[in-house]
Protein backbone atom coordinates (compact mmCIF):
# COMPACT_ATOMS: atom_id res chain seq x y z
CA UNK A 1 0.00 0.00 0.00
CA UNK A 2 1.01 2.98 -1.59
CA UNK A 3 2.32 5.57 1.84
CA UNK A 4 0.18 8.97 1.95
CA UNK A 5 2.46 11.07 4.10
CA UNK A 6 2.52 14.52 3.01
CA UNK A 7 6.36 15.46 1.69
CA UNK A 8 7.92 18.41 3.64
CA UNK A 9 6.99 21.60 2.18
CA UNK A 10 9.62 24.01 1.39
CA UNK A 11 8.81 27.84 0.26
CA UNK A 12 11.30 29.46 -1.43
CA UNK A 13 10.48 33.26 -1.85
CA UNK A 14 12.19 34.51 -5.10
CA UNK A 15 12.99 32.70 -8.33
CA UNK A 16 16.41 34.65 -8.77
CA UNK A 17 20.30 33.26 -8.35
CA UNK A 18 19.90 32.84 -4.72
CA UNK A 19 16.13 30.56 -5.39
CA UNK A 20 17.00 28.86 -8.27
CA UNK A 21 20.24 27.06 -6.91
CA UNK A 22 18.42 26.58 -3.86
CA UNK A 23 15.74 25.02 -6.13
CA UNK A 24 17.93 22.89 -7.96
CA UNK A 25 19.85 21.50 -4.31
CA UNK A 26 16.50 19.88 -3.47
CA UNK A 27 15.56 17.96 -7.25
CA UNK A 28 16.36 14.63 -5.44
CA UNK A 29 15.25 15.06 -2.07
CA UNK A 30 11.25 13.75 -1.26
CA UNK A 31 9.96 17.34 -0.32
CA UNK A 32 7.35 19.37 -2.15
CA UNK A 33 8.89 22.95 -3.24
CA UNK A 34 7.21 26.12 -4.07
CA UNK A 35 9.19 28.66 -5.90
CA UNK A 36 7.03 32.12 -5.07
CA UNK A 37 8.29 35.01 -7.63
CA UNK A 38 6.55 38.12 -8.48
CA UNK A 39 7.95 37.44 -11.93
CA UNK A 40 7.77 34.58 -13.78
CA UNK A 41 10.98 34.80 -15.40
CA UNK A 42 14.14 33.60 -14.04
CA UNK A 43 16.55 37.44 -14.80
CA UNK A 44 20.26 36.79 -15.83
CA UNK A 45 20.83 40.81 -14.20
CA UNK A 46 24.49 40.86 -14.93
CA UNK A 47 23.77 41.20 -18.33
CA UNK A 48 20.89 43.52 -18.20
CA UNK A 49 22.92 46.49 -19.73
CA UNK A 50 23.15 44.82 -22.58
CA UNK A 51 19.92 44.23 -23.23
CA UNK A 52 19.35 47.83 -22.66
CA UNK A 53 21.94 48.86 -24.66
CA UNK A 54 20.34 46.47 -27.70
CA UNK A 55 22.95 44.07 -28.06
CA UNK A 56 20.74 41.21 -26.28
CA UNK A 57 16.86 40.68 -26.50
CA UNK A 58 15.07 40.34 -23.19
CA UNK A 59 14.64 36.08 -24.05
CA UNK A 60 18.92 35.81 -24.13
CA UNK A 61 18.98 37.20 -20.73
CA UNK A 62 15.38 36.00 -19.20
CA UNK A 63 14.52 32.32 -18.91
CA UNK A 64 10.36 31.32 -18.10
CA UNK A 65 10.91 29.79 -14.30
CA UNK A 66 9.02 27.13 -15.47
CA UNK A 67 11.07 26.39 -18.73
CA UNK A 68 14.20 26.50 -16.23
CA UNK A 69 12.63 24.23 -13.36
CA UNK A 70 10.62 22.04 -15.99
CA UNK A 71 13.08 18.65 -15.06
CA UNK A 72 12.41 19.14 -11.17
CA UNK A 73 9.49 17.30 -10.94
CA UNK A 74 9.08 18.29 -6.76
CA UNK A 75 8.87 22.02 -7.56
CA UNK A 76 5.96 24.31 -8.70
CA UNK A 77 6.31 27.79 -9.33
CA UNK A 78 4.08 30.34 -8.42
CA UNK A 79 3.26 33.57 -9.97
CA UNK A 80 2.55 36.05 -6.60
CA UNK A 81 4.40 38.70 -4.62
CA UNK A 82 4.98 37.61 -1.17
CA UNK A 83 3.44 40.53 1.55
CA UNK A 84 4.24 39.05 4.86
CA UNK A 85 5.09 35.97 6.73
CA UNK A 86 3.14 34.54 9.71
CA UNK A 87 5.97 32.78 11.70
CA UNK A 88 3.69 31.36 14.50
CA UNK A 89 1.24 29.35 11.57
CA UNK A 90 4.31 28.62 9.27
CA UNK A 91 2.33 30.94 6.48
CA UNK A 92 3.75 32.86 3.61
CA UNK A 93 1.02 35.39 2.86
CA UNK A 94 0.95 36.15 -0.97
CA UNK A 95 -0.42 38.68 -3.23
CA UNK A 96 -1.22 36.92 -6.72
CA UNK A 97 -0.99 39.72 -10.24
CA UNK A 98 -4.98 40.21 -9.71
CA UNK A 99 -5.42 41.33 -6.07
CA UNK A 100 -6.46 37.87 -5.25
CA UNK A 101 -4.52 36.44 -1.80
CA UNK A 102 -2.42 33.23 -1.44
CA UNK A 103 -1.87 31.60 2.10
CA UNK A 104 1.26 29.07 1.65
CA UNK A 105 2.19 26.54 4.29
CA UNK A 106 5.88 26.09 5.05
CA UNK A 107 7.43 23.69 7.22
CA UNK A 108 11.28 25.20 5.70
CA UNK A 109 11.15 28.90 4.46
CA UNK A 110 14.13 29.84 2.00
CA UNK A 111 14.29 33.71 1.43
CA UNK A 112 15.81 35.01 -2.05
CA UNK A 113 14.40 38.43 -2.54
CA UNK A 114 16.97 40.27 -4.04
CA UNK A 115 17.28 43.93 -3.55
CA UNK A 116 16.11 46.61 -5.07
CA UNK A 117 17.27 50.31 -6.43
CA UNK A 118 17.40 52.85 -3.56
CA UNK A 119 17.46 56.55 -4.07
CA UNK A 120 19.05 57.37 -0.50
CA UNK A 121 15.67 58.88 0.41
CA UNK A 122 14.74 60.73 -2.79
CA UNK A 123 11.94 58.49 -4.51
CA UNK A 124 11.12 61.61 -6.64
CA UNK A 125 14.17 61.02 -8.48
CA UNK A 126 13.22 57.66 -10.16
CA UNK A 127 10.38 59.44 -12.43
CA UNK A 128 13.26 60.95 -14.17
CA UNK A 129 16.25 58.59 -13.52
CA UNK A 130 15.10 55.09 -13.86
CA UNK A 131 17.30 52.34 -11.99
CA UNK A 132 18.40 49.05 -13.58
CA UNK A 133 17.40 45.82 -11.73
CA UNK A 134 14.41 44.46 -13.88
CA UNK A 135 14.06 43.63 -17.03
CA UNK A 136 11.02 46.79 -17.28
CA UNK A 137 14.02 49.16 -16.36
CA UNK A 138 16.54 47.91 -18.69
CA UNK A 139 13.78 48.21 -21.00
CA UNK A 140 13.16 51.52 -20.21
CA UNK A 141 16.41 52.54 -20.44
CA UNK A 142 16.73 51.33 -24.16
CA UNK A 143 13.78 53.40 -25.00
CA UNK A 144 15.21 56.40 -23.46
CA UNK A 145 18.77 55.87 -24.79
CA UNK A 146 17.75 55.36 -28.29
CA UNK A 147 14.74 58.04 -28.35
CA UNK A 148 17.57 60.51 -27.10
CA UNK A 149 18.99 60.48 -30.48
CA UNK A 150 15.88 60.81 -32.73
CA UNK A 151 14.81 63.86 -30.02
CA UNK A 152 18.12 65.48 -30.58
CA UNK A 153 17.77 65.28 -34.51
CA UNK A 154 14.48 67.32 -34.52
CA UNK A 155 15.25 69.30 -31.54
CA UNK A 156 14.11 72.72 -31.90
CA UNK A 157 17.75 74.44 -30.85
CA UNK A 158 21.19 73.63 -30.15
CA UNK A 159 20.89 73.69 -26.58
CA UNK A 160 17.81 71.34 -26.15
CA UNK A 161 19.59 69.26 -29.11
CA UNK A 162 23.19 69.47 -26.58
CA UNK A 163 20.62 68.52 -23.83
CA UNK A 164 19.42 64.98 -25.32
CA UNK A 165 22.96 64.08 -26.34
CA UNK A 166 24.13 64.41 -22.87
CA UNK A 167 23.79 61.29 -20.68
CA UNK A 168 23.86 61.23 -16.93
CA UNK A 169 24.96 58.25 -14.88
CA UNK A 170 24.63 58.00 -11.42
CA UNK A 171 27.22 55.40 -10.10
CA UNK A 172 30.41 54.36 -10.86
CA UNK A 173 29.82 50.27 -9.90
CA UNK A 174 30.16 47.70 -12.56
CA UNK A 175 26.48 48.60 -13.79
CA UNK A 176 27.17 52.37 -14.18
CA UNK A 177 30.47 51.71 -16.02
CA UNK A 178 29.00 49.30 -18.37
CA UNK A 179 26.24 51.38 -19.59
CA UNK A 180 28.97 54.36 -19.81
CA UNK A 181 30.85 52.49 -22.31
CA UNK A 182 27.92 51.34 -23.92
CA UNK A 183 26.39 54.38 -25.03
CA UNK A 184 29.53 55.62 -26.09
CA UNK A 185 30.15 52.38 -28.34
CA UNK A 186 26.27 53.85 -29.48
CA UNK A 187 27.14 57.08 -30.58
CA UNK A 188 30.45 56.51 -31.70
CA UNK A 189 29.95 53.43 -33.75
CA UNK A 190 26.22 52.06 -34.01
CA UNK A 191 24.96 55.39 -34.43
CA UNK A 192 27.49 56.34 -37.58
CA UNK A 193 26.15 57.97 -40.17
CA UNK A 194 22.26 57.29 -39.50
CA UNK A 195 21.29 60.83 -38.38
CA UNK A 196 21.09 64.02 -41.23
CA UNK A 197 21.27 66.95 -38.44
CA UNK A 198 23.31 65.46 -36.06
CA UNK A 199 26.58 63.54 -35.23
CA UNK A 200 25.84 61.12 -32.72
CA UNK A 201 29.98 60.90 -32.09
CA UNK A 202 29.38 64.19 -30.12
CA UNK A 203 27.13 62.86 -27.76
CA UNK A 204 28.80 63.27 -23.77
CA UNK A 205 28.56 61.07 -21.40
CA UNK A 206 29.14 61.78 -17.76
CA UNK A 207 29.77 59.71 -15.06
CA UNK A 208 28.95 60.77 -11.74
CA UNK A 209 30.46 58.80 -8.31
CA UNK A 210 30.29 59.78 -4.55
CA UNK A 211 33.72 57.81 -4.20
CA UNK A 212 37.34 58.85 -5.94
CA UNK A 213 37.40 56.13 -8.36
CA UNK A 214 35.25 53.97 -9.92
CA UNK A 215 34.84 50.11 -9.38
CA UNK A 216 36.29 50.67 -5.88
CA UNK A 217 35.63 47.13 -5.08
CA UNK A 218 38.17 46.27 -7.52
CA UNK A 219 40.92 47.79 -5.94
CA UNK A 220 42.90 50.63 -7.07
CA UNK A 221 45.44 48.93 -9.66
CA UNK A 222 42.19 47.77 -11.80
CA UNK A 223 39.85 51.24 -10.75
CA UNK A 224 42.61 53.24 -12.18
CA UNK A 225 42.75 51.22 -15.72
CA UNK A 226 39.16 51.03 -15.66
CA UNK A 227 38.77 55.28 -15.37
CA UNK A 228 41.77 55.29 -18.05
CA UNK A 229 39.40 53.26 -20.32
CA UNK A 230 36.49 55.21 -19.92
CA UNK A 231 38.09 58.58 -20.14
CA UNK A 232 39.93 57.22 -23.71
CA UNK A 233 36.42 56.12 -24.84
CA UNK A 234 35.47 59.57 -24.04
CA UNK A 235 33.24 59.20 -20.83
CA UNK A 236 33.82 62.10 -18.60
CA UNK A 237 34.22 61.55 -15.18
CA UNK A 238 33.06 63.43 -12.23
CA UNK A 239 34.43 61.61 -9.38
CA UNK A 240 34.12 62.90 -5.41
CA UNK A 241 30.47 64.13 -6.26
CA UNK A 242 26.90 63.54 -4.77
CA UNK A 243 23.62 64.07 -6.43
CA UNK A 244 21.60 66.83 -4.94
CA UNK A 245 18.54 66.72 -7.46
CA UNK A 246 17.37 65.41 -10.40
CA UNK A 247 14.41 66.45 -12.90
CA UNK A 248 13.37 66.30 -16.80
CA UNK A 249 16.62 68.45 -17.80
CA UNK A 250 19.29 67.43 -15.85
CA UNK A 251 20.52 66.88 -12.40
CA UNK A 252 22.03 68.93 -9.61
CA UNK A 253 25.50 67.54 -7.84
CA UNK A 254 27.60 68.85 -5.14
CA UNK A 255 31.32 67.99 -4.77
CA UNK A 256 33.73 67.62 -2.00
CA UNK A 257 33.51 71.37 -0.93
CA UNK A 258 30.41 71.39 -1.13
CA UNK A 259 30.36 73.70 -3.84
CA UNK A 260 26.97 72.85 -6.55
CA UNK A 261 26.70 72.34 -10.61
CA UNK A 262 23.90 71.97 -13.00
CA UNK A 263 24.48 69.67 -15.68
CA UNK A 264 21.71 69.57 -18.21
CA UNK A 265 21.04 65.80 -19.61
CA UNK A 266 17.51 64.56 -20.95
CA UNK A 267 18.91 60.89 -19.25
CA UNK A 268 19.73 60.69 -16.37
CA UNK A 269 20.41 56.65 -15.53
CA UNK A 270 20.88 55.80 -11.71
CA UNK A 271 22.81 52.81 -10.73
CA UNK A 272 23.94 53.84 -7.17
CA UNK A 273 22.59 51.95 -4.26
CA UNK A 274 20.59 49.49 -3.23
CA UNK A 275 17.97 48.52 -0.14
CA UNK A 276 15.76 45.22 0.74
CA UNK A 277 12.01 45.10 -0.73
CA UNK A 278 9.44 45.44 1.83
CA UNK A 279 9.18 41.41 2.55
CA UNK A 280 12.17 42.15 4.31
CA UNK A 281 10.59 44.19 6.51
CA UNK A 282 8.35 41.96 7.22
CA UNK A 283 9.95 39.08 7.69
CA UNK A 284 12.13 41.12 10.14
CA UNK A 285 9.25 42.63 12.13
CA UNK A 286 7.89 38.70 12.28
CA UNK A 287 10.66 37.30 12.98
CA UNK A 288 12.79 39.78 15.48
CA UNK A 289 15.55 39.88 12.79
CA UNK A 290 18.02 42.60 12.93
CA UNK A 291 18.24 44.61 9.45
CA UNK A 292 21.28 46.31 8.29
CA UNK A 293 21.32 49.94 7.34
CA UNK A 294 20.33 48.94 3.20
CA UNK A 295 17.33 46.21 5.05
CA UNK A 296 19.44 43.08 4.19
CA UNK A 297 18.24 40.36 7.15
CA UNK A 298 21.19 39.94 10.01
CA UNK A 299 21.88 35.82 9.48
CA UNK A 300 23.27 33.33 11.65
CA UNK A 301 26.95 31.56 10.38
CA UNK A 302 23.96 28.98 8.77
CA UNK A 303 22.00 31.62 7.58
CA UNK A 304 19.25 30.86 9.59
CA UNK A 305 17.18 33.49 11.01
CA UNK A 306 18.21 33.83 15.02
CA UNK A 307 15.64 31.57 16.66
CA UNK A 308 14.20 30.35 13.73
CA UNK A 309 15.96 27.03 12.32
CA UNK A 310 13.30 26.51 9.59
CA UNK A 311 13.97 30.42 7.72
CA UNK A 312 17.03 30.96 5.98
CA UNK A 313 17.71 33.98 3.96
CA UNK A 314 19.95 33.21 0.88
CA UNK A 315 21.67 36.01 -1.38
CA UNK A 316 21.55 39.51 -1.86
CA UNK A 317 19.07 40.13 0.80
CA UNK A 318 21.25 37.98 3.18
CA UNK A 319 23.53 39.90 5.83
CA UNK A 320 26.74 38.07 6.52
CA UNK A 321 30.44 39.21 7.10
CA UNK A 322 30.07 42.21 4.76
CA UNK A 323 29.85 39.37 1.64
CA UNK A 324 29.06 41.85 -1.56
CA UNK A 325 25.79 41.34 -3.24
CA UNK A 326 27.42 39.47 -6.44
CA UNK A 327 25.67 36.55 -8.35
CA UNK A 328 28.26 33.47 -6.68
CA UNK A 329 27.16 34.61 -3.40
CA UNK A 330 23.56 34.27 -4.21
CA UNK A 331 24.19 30.92 -5.92
CA UNK A 332 26.29 29.19 -3.37
CA UNK A 333 24.39 30.65 -0.59
CA UNK A 334 21.46 29.28 -1.91
CA UNK A 335 23.00 25.98 -3.04
CA UNK A 336 23.60 25.87 0.57
CA UNK A 337 20.53 26.40 2.46
CA UNK A 338 19.21 23.65 -0.36
CA UNK A 339 21.78 21.14 1.03
CA UNK A 340 20.98 21.66 4.70
CA UNK A 341 17.14 21.59 3.82
CA UNK A 342 18.21 17.93 2.20
CA UNK A 343 20.37 16.62 4.46
CA UNK A 344 17.66 17.79 7.36
CA UNK A 345 15.04 15.39 4.83
CA UNK A 346 17.52 12.20 4.55
CA UNK A 347 17.79 12.11 8.42
CA UNK A 348 21.70 13.54 8.83
CA UNK A 349 21.79 14.53 12.67
CA UNK A 350 25.22 16.30 12.71
CA UNK A 351 25.04 20.01 12.85
CA UNK A 352 25.28 21.95 9.27
CA UNK A 353 28.91 23.32 8.89
CA UNK A 354 29.16 27.23 8.28
CA UNK A 355 28.40 28.60 5.44
CA UNK A 356 31.35 29.51 3.61
CA UNK A 357 31.63 32.05 0.58
CA UNK A 358 34.27 30.97 -2.31
CA UNK A 359 35.23 34.06 -4.24
CA UNK A 360 35.54 33.17 -7.60
CA UNK A 361 36.14 36.75 -8.15
CA UNK A 362 34.64 39.66 -10.08
CA UNK A 363 34.13 40.92 -13.09
CA UNK A 364 33.33 44.21 -15.46
CA UNK A 365 32.96 44.91 -18.92
CA UNK A 366 33.74 48.10 -20.30
CA UNK A 367 33.65 48.70 -23.68
CA UNK A 368 33.85 46.35 -27.38
CA UNK A 369 37.30 44.09 -26.44
CA UNK A 370 37.64 45.59 -22.75
CA UNK A 371 36.99 44.02 -19.58
CA UNK A 372 38.41 44.21 -15.96
CA UNK A 373 38.83 40.50 -14.02
CA UNK A 374 39.56 40.42 -10.51
CA UNK A 375 39.61 36.64 -8.95
CA UNK A 376 42.14 36.71 -5.82
CA UNK A 377 45.68 37.95 -6.90
CA UNK A 378 45.00 37.58 -10.56
CA UNK A 379 43.46 41.24 -11.90
CA UNK A 380 42.65 41.33 -15.50
CA UNK A 381 41.98 43.95 -17.54
CA UNK A 382 42.09 44.86 -21.46
CA UNK A 383 41.63 42.09 -24.06
CA UNK A 384 42.59 39.05 -21.60
CA UNK A 385 39.71 40.57 -18.85
CA UNK A 386 37.42 40.59 -21.85
CA UNK A 387 38.14 37.01 -23.29
CA UNK A 388 37.87 35.76 -19.11
CA UNK A 389 34.65 37.83 -18.86
CA UNK A 390 33.64 36.62 -22.36
CA UNK A 391 33.96 32.97 -20.84
CA UNK A 392 32.95 33.82 -17.26
CA UNK A 393 29.01 34.90 -18.64
CA UNK A 394 28.55 31.85 -21.22
CA UNK A 395 29.28 29.73 -18.49
CA UNK A 396 26.66 30.91 -16.37
CA UNK A 397 24.21 32.39 -18.78
CA UNK A 398 21.05 29.84 -17.62
CA UNK A 399 19.94 27.70 -21.10
CA UNK A 400 21.40 26.55 -23.94
CA UNK A 401 19.36 28.79 -26.53
CA UNK A 402 20.62 31.99 -23.97
CA UNK A 403 23.64 30.91 -24.52
CA UNK A 404 23.99 30.30 -28.23
CA UNK A 405 21.96 33.45 -28.95
CA UNK A 406 24.14 35.16 -27.00
CA UNK A 407 27.11 34.04 -28.57
CA UNK A 408 25.86 34.81 -32.06
CA UNK A 409 24.59 38.46 -30.70
CA UNK A 410 28.32 38.94 -29.29
CA UNK A 411 29.64 37.27 -32.59
CA UNK A 412 27.77 40.26 -34.95
CA UNK A 413 28.31 43.33 -32.37
CA UNK A 414 31.54 42.73 -32.16
CA UNK A 415 32.60 42.43 -35.64
CA UNK A 416 30.27 44.78 -36.87
CA UNK A 417 29.50 47.65 -34.09
CA UNK A 418 25.58 47.27 -35.04
CA UNK A 419 23.28 46.17 -32.31
CA UNK A 420 20.06 44.15 -33.33
CA UNK A 421 18.08 44.69 -30.61
CA UNK A 422 16.81 48.70 -30.94
CA UNK A 423 13.35 48.61 -31.08
CA UNK A 424 11.43 50.42 -28.71
CA UNK A 425 7.82 51.66 -27.88
CA UNK A 426 6.75 54.84 -26.47
CA UNK A 427 5.22 55.07 -23.47
CA UNK A 428 2.62 57.85 -22.63
CA UNK A 429 5.16 59.69 -20.86
CA UNK A 430 8.03 58.95 -23.60
CA UNK A 431 5.33 60.33 -26.36
CA UNK A 432 5.45 63.81 -24.08
CA UNK A 433 9.00 63.41 -24.49
CA UNK A 434 10.63 66.91 -24.99
CA UNK A 435 7.36 68.90 -23.20
CA UNK A 436 9.15 68.51 -20.16
CA UNK A 437 7.46 69.33 -16.51
CA UNK A 438 5.16 72.60 -16.15
CA UNK A 439 4.96 72.98 -20.03
CA UNK A 440 1.82 74.08 -20.58
CA UNK A 441 -0.93 71.48 -21.67
CA UNK A 442 -2.18 71.49 -24.71
CA UNK A 443 -0.24 70.58 -28.16
CA UNK A 444 3.61 70.81 -28.57
CA UNK A 445 4.78 73.40 -30.46
CA UNK A 446 5.11 72.62 -34.18
CA UNK A 447 8.79 72.40 -35.11
CA UNK A 448 10.38 72.84 -38.32
CA UNK A 449 10.68 69.15 -40.30
CA UNK A 450 14.82 68.18 -40.51
CA UNK A 451 16.32 68.83 -43.69
CA UNK A 452 16.32 66.28 -46.39
CA UNK A 453 19.30 64.08 -46.56
CA UNK A 454 22.02 65.69 -49.03
C1 LIG B 1 22.53 45.54 -13.50
C2 LIG B 1 23.20 44.51 -12.63
C3 LIG B 1 24.43 43.99 -12.98
C4 LIG B 1 25.04 43.04 -12.18
N1 LIG B 1 26.26 42.52 -12.57
C5 LIG B 1 26.83 41.55 -11.84
C6 LIG B 1 28.04 40.94 -12.26
O1 LIG B 1 28.62 41.30 -13.29
N2 LIG B 1 28.56 39.93 -11.49
C7 LIG B 1 27.93 39.51 -10.35
O2 LIG B 1 28.42 38.58 -9.71
N3 LIG B 1 26.80 40.07 -9.93
C8 LIG B 1 26.23 41.07 -10.65
N4 LIG B 1 25.07 41.64 -10.23
C9 LIG B 1 24.49 41.21 -8.95
C10 LIG B 1 23.71 39.92 -9.10
O3 LIG B 1 22.86 39.99 -10.19
C11 LIG B 1 22.97 39.69 -7.81
O4 LIG B 1 23.91 39.53 -6.78
C12 LIG B 1 22.08 38.47 -7.87
O5 LIG B 1 21.12 38.60 -8.88
C13 LIG B 1 21.40 38.25 -6.53
O6 LIG B 1 20.60 37.12 -6.61
P1 LIG B 1 19.34 36.95 -5.65
O7 LIG B 1 18.73 35.65 -6.01
O8 LIG B 1 19.73 37.23 -4.26
O9 LIG B 1 18.38 38.14 -6.07
P2 LIG B 1 17.72 38.45 -7.47
O10 LIG B 1 18.49 37.88 -8.59
O11 LIG B 1 17.50 39.93 -7.45
O12 LIG B 1 16.34 37.69 -7.41
C14 LIG B 1 15.36 38.04 -6.48
C15 LIG B 1 14.03 37.53 -6.98
O13 LIG B 1 13.08 37.72 -5.95
C16 LIG B 1 11.86 38.18 -6.51
N5 LIG B 1 11.15 38.89 -5.45
C17 LIG B 1 11.48 40.04 -4.82
N6 LIG B 1 10.58 40.34 -3.88
C18 LIG B 1 9.65 39.36 -3.92
C19 LIG B 1 8.46 39.12 -3.19
N7 LIG B 1 8.06 39.92 -2.21
N8 LIG B 1 7.74 38.03 -3.52
C20 LIG B 1 8.12 37.19 -4.51
N9 LIG B 1 9.24 37.38 -5.22
C21 LIG B 1 9.99 38.45 -4.92
C22 LIG B 1 12.31 39.06 -7.66
O14 LIG B 1 11.26 39.18 -8.62
C23 LIG B 1 13.51 38.30 -8.19
O15 LIG B 1 13.16 37.40 -9.20
C24 LIG B 1 24.43 42.60 -11.01
C25 LIG B 1 23.19 43.13 -10.64
C26 LIG B 1 22.58 44.08 -11.44
C27 LIG B 1 21.25 44.66 -11.04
Amino acid sequence: MQDHVTPRRVVILGGGFAGLFAARALRRSPVAVTVVDRRAHHLFQPLLYQCASGILSEGQIAQPLRTVLRRHHNVSCLLAEATDVDVEARLVHARRPDGGAVELPYDDLIVGVGMRQSYFGHDEFAAHAPGMKTLNDALDIRRRIYQAFEMAETAADARERQQWLTFALVGGGPTGVELAGQIREIAGHTLDREFRTIDSAHARVLLFEGADEVLGAFGRPLAHRAARTLRSLGVELHLGTKVTDVDAHGLTVQDQDGATTRFEARTVLWTAGVEAPPIAAALARATGATQDRAGRIVVEPDLTVPGHPEIRITGDVMSLNKLPGLAEVAMQSGAYAGRVVRHAVEGRTKQPKPFRYWDLGSAAYISRGRAVVKAGPLHLSGAIGWLVWLFIHLAFLTGFRSRLGAVLSWSVAFATSSRRERAFTLSDAGADAGRGEGAPAGPAPVQKAPPPPP
